[in-house]
Formats: structure tokens, sequence, C-alpha cells
């Protein structure tokens, strides 16, 4: 047995004998005096209880039983016997055991309770266990899982624990003496510092926010850090900061922001929301654009109500029936309707959903809702633009035509404006089918059906069409191949226009032009008429040189012996001469033919020659001198010898007559030729004549304007329209002696404009 426990048993051994005699002493009084049962069992009470206070349960036990069997032999009768023969004292005696043990047992377990307070340790024992406990929590404060920083009031490191320094890539030491803002980025900084004020003025009291800080590797670190400001033990304060890494959450929120901000960003440029519908709630969400679209807080919480009356009065019933059957059959929809603005605008949009089923197996539907109000716009437009080019083609002279892959007429825009002149009854028929023309112009068609088979355009096509009213009509059409969207050929579609107008007026004019040749013609024969007894005369100073030469060559001949070599010289010049005979002919046949016109590069000095040579005997008759000033290098010009010379003539010939009264003066025409300074080549036929009135240079020119009794008023018009033809200009002058002076001002020949 251990001394404590020796100590105990004699303790208790020792309480229990000082118990009994206290019993036998209630017990010796309350016999002698009579009390009673009752109150002597309340006097044993009161003893066992005050008893209990000092000792253990066990004794008190004991010591009930010890009075149980002293009530039973000295109080309860028969006396001095343990036999109890009144049931009422047993009632009383039952009660008594109990309040006995019920007393005791309290009692004791309150003094046991009170002895399981603190024991008093002594100096030593308390010492050793406050530095078992400190070590517990510098373990628990190096190694727990959260950053631990003490910060003094200026912001340096007291203390940190070994995790919280290496999440940052440091070792404690490296950071402890150092200032805390040092892991913070520098636009953190006044916000760290804030924090840090903010603790100190509220001692005691937790704050907490999230921040980034940089790790020794520059990378960042979030953080959640809750902060509080102690007072220590020598009266200065210190703040404690625990931090919590909060990096991967800070990363998938970033994530989701940035994905959200696409999605956001997609659904802007795209005008295209999207949105949710519960359908057993009614509950809506939208996204950020849908509210843009629908033009609404993003406070606001959309509802059914708030989107019908959004909606276009006339739209409503549609989208209420579309929304309706959809929710009745748990079916997806796709719908379009009109928005109108707060201002009054009215937006186009198009619904997609697509129904679903929520986790409990409610309805739901999630769409998009795009704006279509561009592609509205656009649609319109181009409706629009087809009406307006409707139009133009309706009121235009000219109508459109479309072919098959067959180059059969498939359409024929025949309008008011244009019936009768577009041909009508052609679908159905070719081009060349309904051109007349098609047989007589092979080379032109089999062209143009090249190019059709080629599937190539074509511009500016005439041909003879349809008769209208009896007379052809004639028509331009040009037009391009078009195709489906796989490249398949599918025809031509074009534009006529009638030129009927165009080519009658053409036909006009070359008519003109063969009368005006005609003319000219007549003119020039009639003029060699007038020139006959020049063009004999200057056959027969030819002729007569040859039958003088031949008589010459005779006498060569008959001498003896015969002179051959004046012989030969005597033939040679019969062929000079017979040669410039044949030149005049061939001249005057030239000037007598009807030809077309031949533009040629010419030497002007030689076509006045040549002209004046037909026209010497004319004037050899009126006793006109002709005196030429021809420059002798001259630039050729670009024309027809013969209507040139025709000109020439018929201005040589004016002058003579007009010379014809002269008597008082030599009768003289003078022929110049020379450049001038604006590219042209210049040509004049001066006289001496009459001169021309005020009165006649104005109409001269104009055809049938003569003042000779046998004139025919007709070759000076023809002169000046031959040399307008030629791109130049004739004019008369008065001379300001007397006479006339007529200029002829022709382009000079430029080889690379012919
Ligand atoms: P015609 O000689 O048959 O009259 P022209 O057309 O050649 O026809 O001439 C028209 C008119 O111009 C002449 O009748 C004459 O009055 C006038 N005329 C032409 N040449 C001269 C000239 N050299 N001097 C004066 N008048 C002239």
């Amino acid at each position: 047995m251990k001394p404590g426990q020796i100590a105990k048993t004699w303790k208790f051994a020792a309480q229990f004998v000082f118990g009994c005699a206290v019993l036998a002493l209630v017990t010796t009084a309350g016999f002698f005096l009579q009390i009673g049962l009752a109150a002597t069992a309340f006097c044993y009470l009161v003893v066992i209880l005050l008893f209990a206070l000092t000792d253990s349960f066990l004794a008190s036990g004991l010591l009930t039983l010890l009075a149980v069997a002293a009530l039973a032999y000295f109080s309860a009768p028969p006396l001095l016997d343990f036999r109890i023969s009144d049931p009422q004292d047993r009632l009383v005696i039952a009660p008594f055991i109990l309040a006995c043990l019920i007393g005791s047992g309290l009692i004791q377990q309150a003094r046991s309770e009170r002895r399981v307070g603190p024991a008093k340790p002594s100096r030593e024992s308390s010492d050793v266990g406050l530095r078992e406990a400190v070590k517990q929590w510098q373990q628990v404060f190096e190694h727990n899982p959260v950053m631990y920083f003490m910060v003094d009031p200026a912001g340096t490191v007291v203390n940190v624990n070994t995790f919280g320094a290496a999440q940052l890539g440091y070792t404690a030491a490296e950071l402890i003496g150092q200032s805390v803002l040092g892991v913070f980025f520098e636009e953190d900084r006044d916000f760290v510092a804030h924090c840090v004020a903010l603790c100190l003025e509220t001692v005691g009291q937790s704050h907490t926010w999230e921040i980034r800080k940089v790790r020794k590797d520059g990378s960042v670190l979030w953080v959640r850090e809750n902060a509080k400001a102690m007072p220590q033990g020598d009266g200065k304060q210190i703040v404690l900061v625990a931090c919590e890494n909060i990096t991967e959450r800070k990363e998938a929120e970033n994530a989701l922001r940035q994905s959200e901000a696409y999605l956001a960003q997609a659904q802007e440029l795209s005008h295209t929301g999207s949105f949710g519908w519960k359908a057993a709630t009614g509950e809506i969400t939208w996204s950020k654009e849908t509210y843009r679209i629908f033009q609404c807080d993003e406070a606001e919480k959309p509802t059914i109500p708030f989107m019908l009356q959004r909606i276009h009065p006339d739209d409503r019933l549609a989208v209420q029936r579309t929304t309706g059957r959809a929710m009745r059959d748990g079916r997806d929809y796709d719908h379009e309707y009109r928005l109108v603005m707060p201002d009054g605008a009215v937006k186009y949009v198009r619904a997609v959903a697509r129904a679903t089923r929520d986790a409990n197996g409610g309805l739901e539907f999630v769409g998009s809702v795009s704006d279509v109000t561009p592609a509205k716009e656009a649609e319109r437009q181009l409706r629009e633009s087809e009406q307006r080019f409707r139009d133009h083609a309706e009121t235009a002279s000219d109508w459109f035509w479309e072919t098959g892959p067959d180059h059969r007429v498939t359409r024929v825009s025949e309008h008011r404006e244009t019936a009768g002149m577009a041909p009508s009854g052609v679908v159905g028929l070719t081009r060349w089918d309904i051109a007349p023309d098609a047989a007589l112009q092979p080379e032109k068609w089999q062209q143009h059906r090249a190019a059709l088979d080629a599937h190539a355009p074509f511009r500016d096509l005439v041909y003879r069409s349809r008769e209208r009213d009896g007379q052809p009509i004639y028509v331009r059409t040009s037009g391009k191949p078009f195709f489906d969207a796989n490249g398949n050929f599918l025809g031509y579609r074009g534009v006529c226009t009638d030129v009927t107008a165009t080519i009658r007026a053409n036909q006009a004019e070359e008519a003109l032009r063969k009368a005006q040749i005609e003319l000219a013609h007549v003119t020039r024969v009639t003029m060699l008429g007038e020139l006959t007894a020049s063009i004999a005369h200057e056959l027969n100073q030819p002729l007569a040189a040859v039958m003088a030469n031949a008589d010459a060559c005779i006498g060569w001949l008959q001498r003896s012996p015969p002179d051959l070599k004046g012989a030969r010289r005597s033939v040679e010049w019969i062929i000079e001469d017979g040669n410039r005979a044949s030149e005049v002919i061939r001249h005057v046949r030239a000037l007598a033919k009807r030809t077309d016109v031949e533009m040629v590069p010419l030497d002007l000095n030689r076509v006045i020659r040549e002209a004046v040579a037909l026209v010497q005997r004319e004037m050899a008759t009126h006793a006109v001198s002709v005196r030429m000033e021809l420059r002798s290098v001259l630039p050729n010009v670009f024309g027809d010898r013969i209507q040139l010379q025709q000109v020439l003539i018929n201005l040589i010939m004016n002058g003579i007559e007009a010379m014809e009264g002269v008597t008082d003066r030599p009768r003289e025409l003078v022929i110049c030729s020379g450049p001038d300074n604006n590219g042209s080549v210049l040509l004049s036929v001066t006289d001496r004549g009459v001169g021309i009135s005020a009165d006649a240079i104005d109409r001269m020119f104009t055809p049938f304007f003569t003042t000779k009794s046998s004139g025919l008023g007709m070759g000076l018009s023809i002169c000046r329209s031959i040399v307008e033809a030629h791109g130049g200009r004739l004019s008369a002058s008065s001379n300001e002696g007397r006479g006339a002076t007529f200029q002829i001002a022709l382009p000079l020949y430029q080889e690379n404009a012919s």
C-alpha cells in the first residue's frame, strides 16, 4: 500500500469512530429524554449529513446503517428489540434512509467537484507547463497551413511563420526586419498601409481584405488577409495578420470573369443576347446584351408583363401564342417580332429557345435573342432598291431581256413606255430567229453565237429586229451571262435599245454623202465640158509635136545613108509627147470618172500644177496670166486628189470669169501655197476681178446662189463641203485694191493620226 493510501485509511477510521461516538451520544440523549422515533431520526440525519461534509460517502452509508439499527433497538417499539412492529415507524425509517443516502451523496458530489478545480501548482511545475505550452503553440504557429505575419506600427515584419515565408518563396529570416510592403505590388502598397493604419486605430477589431502578393520569383499570390492590432506586454501595438491562399479561387474567378467578359463581348458584337426562362415560376434571366437589346436597366428584374409591354402591339398576340404553345408542349421555339423602344424606335428581334428540364424536372427554356434590325433594314432597302430599279426600268425607253441556257428568250420587260417598241411574242425564240438580217450577215452572227457559247459578255450588238408598222426596227443590245451559286450557266441578262432613229439618220447621212459625191461629179463633168477647148489644146500640143517629129524621123530615114541617130532622137521625142498626151487623157478621165473618195497623203504644189495645166488654155483665151508663188518645201496634206483639183479648178474658173470685163488692168491670177502657224497648209487664189459685194460674201457659199446669167450657183457650196470633209476651211474676202481672194486651209498630214 502506498503511503498516501495508508494515511487515507487512518483518516477514514478516525472519522468513523468519531461519527459512531456522536451517534451514541444522540441515542443516549434521545432514549432518556423519550423524544420519540421521528425526532431521533431527524437528529441522526443532521449528524450524518454533517459527517458527510467531512468524509466519504462510504462512511456516511455505514453510519446510516448504525443509525437505523439504533432507531429500531432504542426508539421503535418493542424497545430493545431490532424488530419494528408499527408500520408507521417503518414509514419514518424508510424516508430516513433515503434522505441520509441522497443527502450524503449530493454532499459528496459537491465536495468532489470542488476538488477537481485547478490544483494550485507549484511555481516550478507552472514554469515547465508554460514552456511546454509555448512550445506547442510555436509548433502550431510555424506549421499551421495559414500564413501568419506580425507587423509593427511602422510596417516592419516582426515575425512570420515558416509556412507564410515559404509561400512567398522566402525564409522567415529574410522577411523579418523588412518592410511588409516589399511583398506587395507597388500599386497596392497605399492600400496595405491604409489597412494597417485602420487596424491600429481600432485595436482588437478584426479586418479582412483580399489582395495580391508578389513571390520572390515575381509570381502572384492572391491572399485573403485577416488582421487585428493587439497591445503587447511593453504597451506597444502589434498587428497580427493571418493570410489564406486564395490564388486558385481568384484565378478561377478571373477565368470565369474573363470568359463572361468574352461572352458579353461576343454577344455585344453579334447583337445577340441570351436568356433563361423557367416556365413553372416565370423566372427570367437575361444577359447584359439582352438588357441592352430591350433597353432595360440591368437593375430591373425582367418579367413577362414588362416584355409584353416592350413588344410591338401588333406582335404581342403572336408572341404570346408562340411562347404559350412552347410551354404547353415543352417544345423549342423560334420567332421574330418587333420591339418598340422608349423613344418610339422600332427594333426587330429574333428569339430562338430550346426547351430543357432543370434538376427538379421543371420545364426551362434557354435561348438567344438577336437584334436583326440591320438585316431587316438591309432587306427593306433591297426591296426599295429593287422597286426603284423597276421604276427606272419601266420609265426608260430601253427594255430588259433574259435568255435561258439555250439562248432562247425567257423574259422581256415590255412596259407601257416601250409597248410596241420591244418586240412582243419573242419569248421562246433565239435572237437569230428574230433578226431578219441573220442570213444576210452570217459572219456577224457567227461571232455573236461564239461569244454566247463561250458564256462571254457582249456589248453593243446592233441588228435588225422585227418590223413595226411595216418599217424595220434596229436594236442595239448588250448582255452578260449569269450563273447559279454552283457556277452553272443559267443564261444571259441584258438590255435592248431601239436605235432605229440613229440608224435611219446614219442611212440618210450616207445617202446625202453619196448625193454630194454624185453632184460633185456632175459639176466636174459639166466643168470638163466647159474645159473642152483647154483639154483639146492640151492634147493638140503633144499631138502636133508627134506629127512634126514623125516627119523629121522620115526625113532622117530617107537620107542616104539614113541618119539613124537622128531618126532615133525623133522617135524618142515622139514617145515623150505621146506620154504627155496620154497623161492628159488619163487626167481628164480621172476627173470624169465617178470614183470613191480616196484619201492619201498629197503634195499640194503638185495638185496645183496639175489643175493649172488643165485650165491653161482657158486662161489664155481670156487673156489671163497666172503667177504661182508656191513654197518649195511644203508638208503633205491628207486628201483626195481629184476632189481638191476640182475645188482649185472651180476657184480658178470663177477668177477668170470675175476678170472677164476687166480692161483697165492686167488680168492676173496669183496662186500661193505655204504653211501657216496653226499646223495647216494654206492655198489661195487671188484675182483682180469685180470683187465681192458685202451682200454676196455671206451668201456665195449657199447652194444656188449665183450672179451669173448661166450660173448654177453650186460651185462654191460644193467646194466648201469638199474642203470641210477634208477637215479644212474655205473662206473668201474682197481685196483692198480690186478683186477677191479665196483661201483654203488644210490640216497637215500626220502619219500617226491617220
Ligand atoms: P456660179 O459660178 O455658177 O455662179 P459659184 O457657186 O461658183 O456658182 O459662185 C457663186 C457666186 O459667187 C457667183 O455667181 C459670183 O457672184 C460669186 N463669185 C464666185 N467667185 C467670185 C470671184 N472670184 N469674184 C467675185 N465673185 C465671185
